[in-house]
């Protein structure tokens, strides 16, 4: 069962999820990035417009037959492709004319995870200046700000602990762009702690311990959140040590993330002892206040009137998880668009929110009942759901469970993309920017609705 899509731009967007899917990352960047989709004529051509003639070239003799063959699993029906210089898809006219020469690599294995990509792009919103201080928080803010103006010199290592969706990832992140901004000589490395063990599990693999270590060891601010995933891995626990010993004795800057303390952190005595040495600063979940002010500053960013009222309520019923709250309001303003008003009101909340904080007691959501409901949803089965099938019957439901994983639980990136037959935390990403962006269709607002309501009924 697929929507209707009628789109073009929606139907060119998941063209391109399945083409990207396909290529590697600098093949689709150079040949997809600037395309956008011009008309669907009435006689069945689908015309795309690239920036300039050789791209035009380059897509015709290479991709014409990709693109036909993804254009027929997003619409159903066999369409031609044109594809025509447009002005308008300009947009890197100046780009290095070399590298789009570059012979485009095909995968050997699409579907594989690409562990090896560890860099992790900061995410520009998570700055100091975007994090709302309160009670709750403001210690934990002051010494991270603090280790981002010194690094290495204070606090060392910083341990940051506190619950999901609190705040945690946002300022090591922070800390990250500050640096990165105000040093930019230093080098900074923000991982999860699965991605450090997946960098690690490759060096051995690919017998290549040495660039790991000279990766991890030549940092000299290293971020590594989530590390309560280290638990029980007693080889990973070593390896993290032994780069941490190094680092801190050279007076690199270490700073750790956690969903609980030290002591609540099953590992060898001796390297919970060493990661608890430095200053340990806990986020409580925010007040009533402070959750209103982190929700007026939110809708002020996304430009959206909200009626104080309605402000107010949400503020009032969310649970102190902020990025549930945030998952909330993005329904609200999908809503909003789709019902043509300008300002949400109150009763407009309350009807979008029912199902939303329904479960006042927050127990947490199980990702096998989201993947249960979806599949049900969708009649398609669980095999299909975390499978490699790229068909839109199947990418399509997969995106949305991968978009209520992120929404409805607490777990990281990566460790939904390893819920979906181990795919990448970059997939997991952009499944999620992109149901965000599709909601503004009914259809699919109202999909998301129903499926969170009978996950919610069913928890
Ligand atoms: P954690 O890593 O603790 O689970 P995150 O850092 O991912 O939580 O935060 C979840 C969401 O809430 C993010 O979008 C983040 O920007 C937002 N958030 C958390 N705390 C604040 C704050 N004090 N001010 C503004 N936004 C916040
Ligand atoms: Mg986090």
């Amino acid at each position: 069962m697929t929507t209707a899509i009628t789109d073009i731009n929606t139907i060119w967007s998941l063209v391109l999820d399945i083409v990207r899917d396909e290529l590697n990352t600098p093949s689709f960047k150079t040949w997809f990035e600037h395309t956008a989709p011009v008309e669907l004529t009435d006689d069945g051509v689908f015309v795309v417009g690239v920036q300039n003639e050789f791209a035009r070239n380059w897509l015709e003799e290479r991709y014409s037959q990709r693109l036909s063959s993804a254009l027929k699993q997003v619409v159903g029906v066999e369409l031609a492709v044109r594809i025509l210089v447009d002005q308008n898809s300009s947009q890197e006219e100046e780009a290095d004319e070399d590298q789009r020469v570059e012979e485009p690599v095909v995968q050997q294995a699409p579907s594989a995870p690409d562990k090896k990509n560890t860099r992790h792009e900061f995410d520009p919103k998570y700055t100091f200046d975007s994090f709302v201080v309160g009670e709750s928080n403001d210690f934990a803010r002051n010494v991270a700000l603090a280790v981002a103006e010194q690094p290495g010199l204070k606090y060392n290592p910083l341990f940051l602990w506190g619950g999901p969706g609190l705040g945690k990832t946002h300022l090591l992140q922070a800390i990250g762009i500050y640096v990165t901004q105000n040093f930019p000589h230093k080098k900074v490395i923000y991982v999860t702690s699965e991605q450090f063990t997946n960098d690690y599990v490759d060096s051995i693999t690919a017998k290549s311990h040495d660039s790991f270590r000279q990766k991890y060891r030549s940092v000299d601010v290293l971020l590594i959140d989530d590390i309560q995933f280290l638990e029980n891995k007693q080889s990973i626990q070593e390896q993290f040590f032994n780069t941490f010993n190094e680092l801190k004795h050279r007076g690199k800057a270490v700073v750790l993330a956690s969903d609980r303390r030290p002591q609540d952190i099953n590992m060898e005595e001796r390297y919970r002892s060493r990661f608890a040495s430095g200053l340990q600063a806990d986020i409580q979940p925010p007040t009533y206040e402070t959750r209103l002010a982190i929700l007026k500053q939110f809708v002020e960013t996304q430009n959206i009137p909200f009626e104080d009222a309605a402000l107010a309520y949400v503020a009032e019923r969310s649970t102190p998880n902020i990025r549930e709250m945030e998952g909330a309001v993005i329904r609200i303003i999908a809503y909003r668009e789709l019902s043509k008003k300008q300002i949400v009101d109150l009763p407009m909340v309350e009807q979008v929110t029912k199902d939303i904080f329904l479960d006042r007691s927050h127990r947490p959501i199980p990702i096998t009942s989201i993947q249960r409901e979806v599949c049900r949803y969708y009649s398609i089965s669980h095999a299909e759901l975390i499978g490699s099938k790229r068909s839109q019957s199947i990418v399509y439901p997969r995106q949305v469970a991968m978009y209520l994983a992120r929404e409805l639980t607490d777990m990281s990136l990566p460790k939904i993309g390893n819920e979906f037959g181990g795919r990448d935390h970059t997939t997991v990403m952009h499944a999620f920017a992109k149901i965000q962006k599709l909601m503004s269709q009914r259809d699919v607002y109202n999909q998301i609705q129903q499926i969170t309501s009978s996950i919610r009924q069913k928890a």
